[in-house]
């Protein structure tokens, strides 16, 4: 492919950093790029304590288990996203349930979730779905009324890195949820090629995060294990990227947010007078833009005109409910996922991605919509 679908924008410090970290021969998961790190990232999302861990999906898993949830269970998780919030439910034995999601945000429809609350329902996961948060203030909301108990949020912010909440309070992803979890893998706005974090304000929930993460094990009491943990830490010289990563993080999320703008300038005339349409942003939150997603009712032919001159163009996720992994998670109908699954696409994003490729995939674009589609 000619134009490849993301791309990882590394600073100077990153090099050095990396550098660093194998000339002192610290490489393994303690470090004081691991410590910098974390508190960079707890400072930049607003947190008391910010944990880094292998990656996103581990992430979550350990904040399940923090949170104590496990068989039995069940786990609120949008019907649209990436795969990993529903398989980190069912790896820890507890049961995802699908909730469908709004036409306004593409984030979980509030109303339709307390339709699936239970006395199993554990825990929500709110995705920050495509760079846009969830609607927490409603999330709230819904989630007290049946019951009048507290069910925790879990945010998982993997796409979103800076995007901001404003209903009435006005937060940034990242310090929403009783927890919060990031992936900075190389396609996601901040990186470390592999990667994640969680994020809260809870003492007590942090300390038993760190104690999971680390084989159920405190360092002052080492091989003293209080719990079954694992080996969910980040390395020293992957922290050392993420501390580059962190410092530059305002400068990446605006750079996606430029190649968003660019899009939608020379895009203005095909979403007024074709069928093709951006991803909504809703009133009340301000996108952090991680992959540019359109989309239209006939995409195929698309996607095809566009990867025939090297774009690297691609369908979003199929909807959960039509994966027959999930088939048991399945609460009734899903219709806005399914027809965002089967319409939305992504145009190649990065941070500071040339104008001329951006000019071209418009160009391309204009002549696949405008054009009789022959498929
Ligand atoms: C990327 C992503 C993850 C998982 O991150 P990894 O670091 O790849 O494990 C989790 N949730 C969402 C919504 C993601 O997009």
């Amino acid at each position: 492919m000619k134009i490849p679908l993301s791309n990882v924008h590394l600073t100077p410090a990153a090099y050095q950093n990396v550098y660093d970290a194998l000339a002192r021969n610290w490489i393994s998961g303690t470090g004081d790029y691991v410590t910098q790190f974390e508190r960079a990232l707890a400072v930049q999302v607003s947190r008391q304590h910010a944990i880094a861990v292998s990656n996103g999906t581990v992430a979550l898993e350990v904040a399940l288990k923090a949170l104590g949830i496990g068989p039995g269970d069940e786990v609120i998780v949008p019907a649209l996203t990436f795969v990993a919030p529903a398989a980190a439910v069912r790896s820890v034995g507890a049961k995802p349930i699908l909730v469908d999601v709004t036409e306004e945000s593409w984030t979980l429809d509030c109303e339709k979730l307390q339709q699936h609350l239970t006395l199993a329902t554990a825990a929500v996961i709110a995705v920050d779905l495509l760079g846009h948060p969830a609607d927490y203030e409603w999330l709230k909301i819904a989630m007290l009324l049946p019951y009048d108990v507290e069910i925790p949020i879990i945010e998982d912010a993997a796409e979103a890195h800076g995007a901001i909440y404003f209903r009435d309070i006005r937060r940034i992803v990242g310090s929403i949820g009783r927890v919060s979890t990031f992936s900075f893998h190389a396609n996601k706005t901040i990186t470390t090629g592999e990667g994640g974090a969680i994020t809260t304000d809870l003492p007590g929930l942090a300390a038993r995060i760190r104690l999971i993460a680390n084989h159920g094990m405190t360092h002052e009491r080492p091989y003293y294990h209080e719990v079954v943990g694992t080996n969910a830490r980040m390395t020293n010289l992957t922290a050392a990227i993420g501390t580059a990563q962190v410092a530059a993080w305002d400068d990446l999320v605006m750079m996606r947010n430029q190649v968003a703008r660019k899009y939608d300038e020379r895009l203005v005339d095909l979403f007024d007078n074709t069928e093709l349409y951006r991803r909504p942003v809703a009133s009340w939150a301000t996108e952090a833009c991680w992959l540019y997603t359109v989309a239209h009712p006939n995409r195929e032919p698309i996607i095809n005109a566009l990867r025939a001159k090297g774009i690297d163009s691609r369908a979003i996720w199929p909807a959960l409910c039509d994966l027959q992994l999930y088939r048991e998670s399945c609460r009734g109908d899903y219709p806005v996922a399914r027809k965002i699954s089967r319409e939305a696409f992504w145009l190649p994003t990065w941070a500071g991605m040339p104008d001329s490729d951006i000019d071209f995939i418009c160009e391309v674009l204009y002549e696949a919509i405008q054009q009789p589609i022959h498929e």
